[in-house]
């Protein structure tokens, strides 16, 4: 199994993943944000030059497991750990 590392997206965290397994979000190095979200987190069409520079950055898996408990409430404020 080939293993890689990098840094979460989510909380910067060092750890080691799979390539072909990690859950990756994409993000625009220009503004740190993912194309298409603007800096007060609102929604605007992708432009395509966005798109194209942007890459995948791997999340770790408690961020994934977070965000995942997140859609689930449907309330990020919800603390369940
Ligand atoms: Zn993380």
């Amino acid at each position: 199994m080939a293993t890689e590392t990098g840094r979460c997206y989510g909380c910067r965290r060092v750890f080691t993943f799979d390539p072909a397994e990690v859950t990756t979000f994409l993000v625009d190095p220009e503004t740190g944000r993912p194309p298409g979200i603007t800096a007060l987190g609102s929604l605007r069409p992708a432009t395509p030059d966005a798109v194209a520079r942007s890459v995948d950055e791997p999340v770790c898996p408690d961020c994934v497991e977070r965000a995942e408990r997140w859609r689930e409430t449907g309330n990020p404020l919800h603390r369940g750990w």
